[in-house]
């Protein structure tokens, strides 16, 4: 077995024991390979080894991966986007992670528009207010789910965060609760596009915690590919 086959293994059973020790079902719970700065021979490995859903952070990376790969595999995209590069995404990726200003949805909602199709998205936040790290201020949730909920082609899906690295893997709980209570908020207000039953949290190194408090989607990396350069 490949080394990638053994991590992804390990991996499935760490999400599958975090899933019982708090109670919820497996199913409710989808890994992404996030596969950025891997060659594309190490994702056919994880493919071989049974993963079909992807994660990618670059879109000239994805393009290239996209077209060499002729396999059918499902991709997300979870990088910082620019507006200009949406256009490469679009029929492409099943899930955009990384909405965290309306000028970027209302692009996503143009592009899908011209295809006659429905973009799914998560917005973003950067609660740790790390100046390094993308996603939208949590004082301005409301006022952006309720602009770009009013987006033709465009269904809000979720949350996603990226919180700030810490050693201990119990010190970023907080920043997963906060978003599976800020996921709360936001539905309750009841805007139309806008289901939020998705919450993508959790890495390599603190999975099992994001899993504890609600993730749907974890995006793991090194866990599965090993270091990247
Ligand atoms: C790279 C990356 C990951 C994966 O991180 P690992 O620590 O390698 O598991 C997850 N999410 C995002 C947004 C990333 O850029």
């Amino acid at each position: 077995m490949s080394s990638i086959a053994a991590n992804l293994d390990l991996v499935r059973q760490q999400i599958e024991t975090a899933c019982l020790n708090c109670g919820r079902d497996p199913q409710n719970v989808r890994l992404i390979a996030v596969s950025k700065k891997k060659p594309a021979a190490a994702l056919a490995a994880a493919h071989a080894a049974g993963q079909k859903l992807f994660g990618e952070s670059y879109v000239q990376e994805f393009r290239q991966k996209h077209e060499e790969l002729e396999l059918p595999l499902e991709w997300h995209f979870i990088g910082g986007l620019q507006s200009n590069k949406v256009k490469y995404l679009r029929d492409k990726t099943t899930l955009i992670h990384s909405v965290d200003r309306y000028s970027l949805a209302r692009e996503i909602s143009r592009q899908w528009g011209k295809i006659n199709q429905t973009a799914a998205i998560l917005l973003q936040f950067n609660l740790g207010g790390e100046a390094t790290k993308s996603g939208a201020d949590e004082a301005e949730a409301l006022e952006l789910a309720k602009q770009v909920s009013a987006l033709p082609n465009l269904q809000v899906r979720g949350l996603m965060t990226l919180p700030p690295y810490c050693e201990d893997p119990e010190e970023v709980r907080p920043y997963f609760r906060r978003l599976r209570l800020l996921a709360d908020r936001l539905r309750a207000v009841d805007l139309p596009n806008l289901t939020l039953e998705e919450l993508s949290m959790g890495m390599s190194h603190d999975f099992r915690i994001a899993i504890e408090e609600g993730a749907t989607l974890v995006r793991v990396g090194t866990a599965i590919f090993g270091a990247r350069d």
